[in-house]
């Protein structure tokens, strides 16, 4: 019996929703809380007749500690689920350790306002030490490790698919198939087509911000930065087919650096079609993908967010999108003293996805990921007081509940490496 509190109700989140009330058993009481109560109610009264689940709703504002350290102390829950955004992790962090509860997120911590004087004196120190110059990084959240440590309570950062799975597959990399590993390739392939001429299949903020970046990758011990998609191969996707993939900066890689401190090289590719890459790149040049408000019409806007207004909502495309997604990560290094290849990838379709649960492939296999990671810490498969990542805990129980609940694993023992 457990009590979890679920803040955000976007795409992500009611995905993981949707999967909580499926394993009714152990998520016996839920309460959906976010800025717009309204689509709570709309998702708790559509649930509510096919579960057992016990659903509640609340309004918050996950940015004010208060209201947070409130809602917690009157819920009372075991578990914090962060499915807002990146801009809330610190203050509900900040919230559980107030409250005493463990917490986990799908996503490292960013500022909503990049244009702040503190956090950017801090990011640009980080920039020139570290050598990497995305907004986000685990700095934040891995300096709330002694705090969580001495609380006794588990923060599980990034239980997503990447980060998230794909850290899992890098633990069961090393756990079962080699003694050393030499490289780590993630890739992340979206196949699938929503029809319309631009849109973005997670939160538009979040999403341009990441991928107009620049790109950076982890070689012999230092981060390797490089313009925005300057590094392009071509992969043919198992079920997908031949698809172009760009090299970007992904957060897992700075965790696994840490945590599989022997791998030589690490790099994160994600596919894109030339029509989005037109469309984003004509977006950048004109100023729209800025987070530094501008003044229209006696209104203070922010040029990124008045995109997403004008953008299709990520959580509209379930019922236009076909095709399917395949994520999955790509090893080599030695066994026995013998060079090895090794990939583990999962191919998830956007319609069954969308027949199940009303949602696309993006948001599935980040809300079932998030649901499978709460399972491990709800029921004391994974615990150990204190801030981690996935790799950090045992592999096992984590790939077997995904296998169970919507994302299988497929492994290929010769795979054709990336160039
Ligand atoms: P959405 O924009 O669809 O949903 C965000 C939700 O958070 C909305 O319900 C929103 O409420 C709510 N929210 C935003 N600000 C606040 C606030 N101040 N207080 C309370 N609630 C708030 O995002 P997604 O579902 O696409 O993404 C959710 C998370 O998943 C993000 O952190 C994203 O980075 C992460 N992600 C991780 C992936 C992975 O593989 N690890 C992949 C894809 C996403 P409202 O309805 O009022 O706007």
């Amino acid at each position: 019996m457990s009590k979890v509190l679920i803040i955000g109700c976007g795409g992500v989140a009611s995905v993981a929703i949707h999967k909580c009330c499926q394993v009714s058993q152990v998520f016996t009481d839920i309460c959906i809380a976010s800025r717009t109560k309204s689509k709570c109610d709309a998702l708790a009264a559509k649930l509510a007749p096919t579960t057992a689940t016990r659903i509640t709703t609340a309004q918050v504002d996950a940015d004010d500690v208060n209201q947070l350290c409130a809602l917690i102390r009157d819920y009372q829950p075991d578990l914090v689920m962060n499915i807002a955004l990146p801009y809330q992790d610190l203050t509900i962090m900040d919230a559980c350790l107030a409250c005493g509860v463990n917490y986990m997120d799908t996503a490292n911590y960013e500022p909503e306002n990049t244009d702040d004087p503190a956090w950017r004196a801090v990011y640009e120190k980080r920039c020139q030490e570290a050598g990497f110059s995305a907004y986000f990084d685990y700095s934040w959240q891995w300096a709330y490790q002694e705090k969580f440590k001495a609380a006794g309570l588990t923060a599980l950062l990034g239980s997503g698919f990447d980060p998230g799975v794909s850290q899992a597959y890098c633990a069961y990399a090393k756990k079962h198939i080699f003694d050393t590993i030499d490289t780590i390739d993630i890739l992340d392939c979206n196949g699938g087509d929503h029809g319309y001429p631009f849109a973005t299949n997670f939160n538009p903020e979040i999403n341009l911000r990441e991928v107009s970046a620049p790109g950076s990758y982890w070689e012999n011990g230092r981060w390797v930065e490089i313009p925005p998609m300057s590094i392009k191969r071509a992969y043919d996707f198992d079920q997908v087919g031949p698809k172009d993939m760009y090299l970007l900066h992904h957060e897992e890689i700075e965790s696994l650096a840490k945590n599989i401190p022997e791998v030589k090289r690490i790099r994160f590719f994600m596919t894109f079609g030339q029509s989005y890459l037109t469309h984003m790149r004509c977006l950048e040049n004109v100023g729209m993908l800025s987070t530094t408000p501008i003044q229209f019409e006696g209104h203070e806007i922010v040029p990124i967010q008045f995109l997403k207004a004008l953008l299709p909502d990520p959580s509209s495309l379930g019922p236009r999108t076909k095709g399917k997604t395949n994520i999955g990560c790509i090893f080599t290094g030695k066994k026995d003293g013998v060079e090895k290849t090794y990939y583990i990838y999962n191919v998830c379709d956007h319609q069954q996805c969308y027949q199940e649960v009303g949602s696309q492939a993006v948001a599935y296999t980040t809300g079932v990921p998030a649901m499978c990671g709460a399972l491990m810490l709800l029921t004391g498969k994974w615990s150990a007081p204190g801030v981690h990542t996935v790799e950090e805990f045992d592999p096992d129980p984590y790939l077997d509940a995904l296998d169970r609940y919507g994302l299988p694993r497929k492994e290929n023992y010769n795979p054709v490496l990336v160039d």
